[in-house]
């Protein structure tokens, strides 16, 4: 066939020789029929190695392609086994699909590339292919990226966080690169297991090359770092601290609603209830009314405007940073310990214990601001995952679009 290297070079195909090509009246599809050349037969379809046949397989088979105008089109070929050392009996590798794939590399990078550019239902329809398939494909995009390159290299600050996936308690957890803002890693878990794998993928050199690692104040998390990186200083999330203080804050403005409606003091516990949103927010972003409210809180109830200020003065904290931020906190800590309200005495105690690892995030400036702008891309990504069979789709489809593993369009260059 005189056109075989034009079918080849429409059909991206490198290291193949285009046999025939057909229009199937029946399927009304097109069918390339297709083998690889010599150099890359025998191969083992996981690792590559050249190894001994076995047998002819499933014999004939057919891989979905990109469509040729308004025809789908599939690659046919032989899908001979081979039987590798290490792998046993197995197919062979074939020069234009990923190992174990229904579809060519064109077809699972192009899926790959529209998931991170359209919206769900163009890639259905463009593809014509269902929502768990492009589940599929996204997993084997992302991990064959995965194996080929190494994104952990220099990594040297990394913020660990969990994001839940699914009602019913269905967590990932989440390790984002604070230098360059990229997800670096998230698998489903919330535990000291998951995170070991992460540390195993980094390996122990890299994980000695690790200077600061920023997360909420978990026990699990503290544990795994002390052991995996020996020259991480563990840096708590101000964000989790100043969270502790309005769940304080909360605390206190509660019970002293309570104190007035069991008084019977009716307008003094319905101010109280409306309260709460004055009480939360940072003073500049106070309403009018809501300014009002907290001067009426501050002339008539002396506790709740104690707690109101300890908590905007451990906000001032983490806002002043550096040996300031520590001096301040410092004071704060003193003030809390005789402030006669319980809530902040125990907030005052877990500051005390967690002391070193938020003195680490004072000194280094260091917050979870970029891991939870991540997080927050992510929550969207999740509702989009929703009709993939496994969380590990979901994961893949986080690292396309927020881990910089989205492949070109196939024959283009990388921009
Ligand atoms: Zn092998």
């Amino acid at each position: 066939m005189r056109s075989a290297r034009l079918w080849a070079g429409l059909l991206g195909l490198a290291k193949v020789v285009v046999e025939d090509v057909e229009f199937d009246e029946v399927e009304q599809v097109l069918v390339v029929s297709a083998r690889p050349r010599k150099a890359t037969k025998r191969r083992c379809g996981r690792c590559g190695k050249r190894c001994p046949g076995y047998d002819q397989g499933e014999g004939r088979r057919r891989w979905r392609t990109l469509d040729f105008g308004q025809v789908r089109a599939f690659l046919e070929a032989d899908s001979p086994r081979v039987r590798c050392a290490e792998h046993g009996v197995i197919a062979a590798q074939v020069p234009w699909a990923r190992h174990g794939a229904g579809h060519t590399y064109a077809f699972d990078d192009t899926a790959a590339w529209l998931v991170t550019h359209c919206s769900k239902s163009a890639v259905r329809d463009l593809l014509r292919i269902a929502w768990r398939t492009v589940g599929s494909i996204v997993t084997r995009v992302v991990a064959d990226a995965e194996a080929t390159t190494d994104r952990f290299a220099n990594l040297r600050r990394i913020g660990i966080d969990e994001i839940s996936y699914k009602r019913g308690h269905k967590y990932l957890t989440v390790i984002v690169d604070h230098d360059t803002g990229v997800l670096l890693w998230a698998r489903p878990g919330r535990d000291s297991t998951t995170l070991e794998k992460f540390f195993d993928s980094l390996g122990v050199q890299r994980c000695a090359q690790i200077t600061l690692v920023s997360a909420d104040a978990a026990e699990w998390i503290a544990t795994v770092v002390a052991a995996r990186c020996q020259n991480a200083e563990l840096c708590l999330d101000p964000f989790h601290i100043v969270a502790w203080a309005t769940k304080a804050l909360d605390e206190v403005r509660r019970e002293v609603w309570n104190a007035a409606r069991k008084g019977g003091q009716k307008t003094v516990a319905k101010e109280l209830k409306n309260a709460r949103f004055a009480l939360w927010k940072n003073p500049g972003d106070l309403t009018d009314r809501q300014a009002c409210t907290l001067a009426g809180i501050a002339k008539t109830n002396a506790p709740l405007y104690r707690a109101y200020l300890l908590k905007e003065q451990l906000r001032q904290v983490f806002q002043l940073k550096g040996a300031e931020g520590i001096a301040l906190l410092d004071a704060w800590l003193k003030w809390a310990w005789r402030c006669r309200l319980p809530a902040f005495v125990k907030l005052a105690r877990s500051i005390r214990d967690h002391r070193a690892g938020i003195d680490a995030a004072l000194s280094h400036g260091l917050s979870n601001a970029r891991v939870e702008s991540v997080n927050t891309k992510l929550r969207l990504l999740t509702r989009i995952a929703f009709g993939f069979r496994s969380p590990e789709a979901l994961v893949a489809l986080a690292m396309l679009d927020l881990g910089g593993m989205c492949p070109p369009l196939p024959g283009r260059a990388i921009t």
